[in-house]
């Protein structure tokens, strides 16, 4: 038996009844605590004030009966043992209180029986409350996200599902994608990263309330759904949303800036099913991403070819180019042999006034697809041959200068005669200069690519063929070509301290490539080990964040006066002309 006391609550007319019931009980050893009522609202009060292990009722009463008070009981929906204790209940009335629910009927001083029949069906009860928790429990594992509470995936698409099954007016789903969350995760660690993710999970919670129903999808992913009379709703929910992430997440005293990017799809017009809904929303939500801000963005059909992302992204990028929003960094490329800085490799940016700094990834593809990259590479490599230019005059004349020439450039008829121009109007030697491309533009029409080279090579300009080992990667085509460097991808260099069978390839395209008569440039170079290894190879040189990661021209220019001082007095200063950089 239960150690605390059994709360009893007795519905019974009689007070002296009820004591005597409780001193019998007290006496068969069972420690008691009860309340009498006589009436169904006396016994609702007592119902919803406290907790009760145990109803024992009388059958009949002036004002009440053991079936009333069933009933009370019943609709109260609680799971509480109910034995009725009266004198002499007629068979046929103890038959019908059993089928009505009543646990057991014990004739009025029959203590043994009553005792017994307590205690089995207390354990009764307590069997029936452990299988409610394990399905509880259970539930809560298919339905619910364990570290935030918040319903699951599975949890919100059957309650959308259903929803929209009873045809709203209108309805919109939200996919609130977090913002470079994983960065959170590498750097501080999954303990620091839950504990935010519980953070953000309070405050979607906070924004969304009982407007609409929020779920977490898994990771850094989260879906609100919202019925609405007015759009403005929703726009409303979004703003709330990314307005939440203005303010820093706070733990363990560090503070932590996020933001999000939303997609918005609305029921009926972006599709019936909850499936549907949601995947227009997730990619309405990578074109935010793609615009990368705490903004939102509504689904709209022509995005299904996304052709409406690439004009956002398009014109976005014509205005970069007017407003002078590119900038070239340039990252030094160093001889293997003698550790100096050879020359460098000039990488576009583009800084968005609200976006930040964009990849040349993202928007090069971009830039090509649109027929922007003729403006741009024509921009690029006008201020990089002038930046180098000015190198030279001031001493360093012995730097290269490579410039990276995308496959829809190489294709322009009007190519040759604009680098002509280029380096006419800046001034830089044409053996300065190298023009990067990769193998593919060689591929796709060989005889325009042999015609181009040759131009290019008739005016004394270098070819690097970039990325090499990403493509076809055949030495024996490139003979066709009239190729200088060869510059091996940085996914080779990764591999080659740990992995002896890319360590093999690297070797065995340097010793073709060496019998090629072409130079050899590894890049992506991170660590000493892959130094050492592309040095035994017989790579010429190499390029990569070990030795420096592409800089500003300010920096660069100090970066070579450190390395290279001039023999020529530049102020007081004599030095050893080259220092050994990576001994
Ligand atoms: P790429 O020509 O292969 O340029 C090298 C890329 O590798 C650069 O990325 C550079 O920052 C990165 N990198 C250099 N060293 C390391 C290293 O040690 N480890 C790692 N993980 N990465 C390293 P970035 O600047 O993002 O440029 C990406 C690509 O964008 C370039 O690849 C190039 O294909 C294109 N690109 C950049 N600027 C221009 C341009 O002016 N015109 C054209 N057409 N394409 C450009
Ligand atoms: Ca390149
Ligand atoms: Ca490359």
């Amino acid at each position: 038996m239960a150690q605390s006391p059994l709360k009893m609550l007795v519905v019974e007319d009689s007070e002296d009844d009820a004591f005597l019931l409780y001193s019998e009980l007290s006496h068969a050893g069972k420690g008691i605590k009860y309340r009498r009522v006589e009436s169904e609202a006396a016994m609702r009060a007592a119902l919803s004030e406290s907790d009760w292990d145990m109803v024992i009722s009388d059958h009949a009463m002036p004002e009440f009966s053991s079936l009333d008070a069933l009933h009370v009981l019943q609709e109260s929906g609680l799971d509480i043992p109910f034995i009725v204790y009266s004198g002499t209940i007629p068979e046929q009335m103890a038959i019908s209180a059993l089928q009505a629910g009543v646990q057991d009927c014990v004739q009025k001083g029959n203590m043994p029986r009553l005792v017994s029949t307590i205690e089995r069906e207390l354990e009764n009860a307590a069997t029936r409350r452990a299988k409610t928790q394990a399905e509880l429990h259970v539930h809560r594992l298919a339905y619910y996200d364990d570290l935030t509470d918040l319903p699951n995936r599975n949890y919100f698409c059957e309650q959308v599902q259903q929803a929209l099954n009873r045809k709203p007016q209108s309805a919109a789903l939200l996919f609130v994608d977090l913002n470079r969350f994983m960065r959170l995760n590498n750097t501080f660690g999954y303990s620091v990263g839950d504990a935010v993710m519980r953070l953000i999970a309070e405050r979607l919670a906070k924004c969304v309330a009982d407007k609409g129903l929020l779920a977490r999808f898994r990771g850094d992913e989260f879906g609100v759904y919202l019925e609405y009379r007015d759009s403005t709703q929703v726009n409303a929910l979004a703003d709330e949303i990314c307005a939440a992430f203005t303010p820093p997440f706070m733990h363990d005293n560090l503070e932590f800036y996020l933001t999000v990017s939303i997609g918005v799809a609305s029921f009926p017009g972006d599709g019936h099913e909850v499936q549907a809904l949601l995947m227009n929303a997730a990619s309405a939500m990578t074109l935010t991403k793609d615009l990368w801000r705490s903004n939102y963005t509504c689904y709209a059909k022509e995005m299904g070819d996304s052709s409406a992302r690439k004009v956002v992204l398009e014109a976005a990028l014509r205005h970069a180019v007017e407003r002078d929003e590119l900038f070239l960094q340039f990252q030094p490329i160093v001889e293997l042999e003698g550790d100096g800085i050879a020359g460098c490799e000039a990488l576009v940016r583009w800084r968005h006034p609200e976006l930040g700094v964009i990849s040349p990834d993202k928007f090069i593809p971009l830039a090509d697809e649109s027929g922007l990259i003729i403006e741009l590479g024509a921009w690029v490599l006008r201020q990089a041959c002038d930046r180098i230019k000015r190198l030279h005059d001031v001493g360093y004349d012995w730097l290269t200068l490579s410039v990276n020439v995308s496959a829809v450039q190489f294709a322009q008829p009007q190519l040759v005669a604009q680098i002509s121009s280029v380096l006419a109007a800046t001034g830089l030697a044409p053996q300065f200069l190298t023009v990067e491309i990769t193998e593919s533009v060689l591929m796709e029409d060989a005889e325009l690519a042999i015609g181009t080279l040759r131009a290019l090579k008739e005016q004394g300009i270098k070819i690097a063929v970039d990325d090499f080992g990403t493509g076809y990667s055949s030495l024996a085509y490139l003979k066709r070509f009239s190729i200088d460097v060869l510059k091996i991808d940085k996914s080779f260099i990764n591999d080659v301290s740990i992995d002896p069978d890319s360590a093999a390839i690297v070797s065995a395209i340097a010793v073709l490539a060496k019998s090629l008569k072409l130079d050899v440039v590894a890049e992506g170079v991170e660590t000493r080990e892959q130094l050492e290894m592309v040095r035994r190879i017989g790579c010429d040189r190499m390029q990569g964040y070990f030795f420096s990661r592409p800089l500003d021209i300010d920096k660069l220019s100090e970066l070579i006066a450190e390395r290279h001082p001039l023999r020529i007095a530049v102020g007081t200063r004599f030095q050893p002309e080259q220092q050994m950089l990576l001994a």
